[in-house]
């Protein structure tokens, strides 16, 4: 087993809605971002990459190129899990925790799980999504952004798997 943690901050921003671990969710505001913003995902990828000593997200999709503007994180993702696969590693458990103050994410946490449980090829069982805030303190308190720790483990992949 190898081990990764990933970290993620992204500002909110004008808009109707955040996407978080896949997942649309109405809101006052959008996030700022190059990509759909999801800041989970990133922070996912953050942990598998750091896991597997591949680097970090901007290594392989840099907020510089333009074929990145946009896009959706479960895309940048599954890049993630190819670049384990192609090392004969495979994801084997994934924990986060979202720091937000609003909105409110506890209805939103079980489709988070299936999706990073699909995209991980792991069960639903080795994937946790929980969500906290920081009592109004910081930045986060006052509103400003979402921020995100994620920490993962990874396993040699064995015959087929
Ligand atoms: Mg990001």
């Amino acid at each position: 087993m190898r081990i990764g943690h990933g970290f993620d901050v992204h500002a909110f921003t004008d808009g109707d809605g955040i996407v978080l671990g896949g997942v649309r969710i109405p809101h006052t505001h959008g996030i700022k971002a190059h990509s759909d913003g999801d800041v989970l995902l990133h922070a996912v990828c953050d942990a598998l990459l750091g896991a597997a000593a591949l680097g970090d997200i901007g290594k392989y999709f840099p907020d510089s190129d333009p074929a990145w503007r946009g896009v959706d994180s479960r895309k940048l993702l599954a890049q993630v899990v190819k670049l384990l696969h192609d090392r004969q590693l495979r994801p084997a458990q994934i924990d986060v925790t979202v720091i937000a103050q609003t909105p409110k994410l506890s209805p939103h946490v079980e489709l988070m799980r299936s999706n990073l449980a699909h995209d991980l090829e792991v069960p639903r069982e080795f994937v946790n999504v929980k969500a906290t805030t920081t009592e109004g303190l910081g930045y986060i308190g006052r509103g400003e952004g979402i921020a995100v720790h994620a920490v993962a483990l990874i396993e040699p992949r064995t015959g087929n798997g």
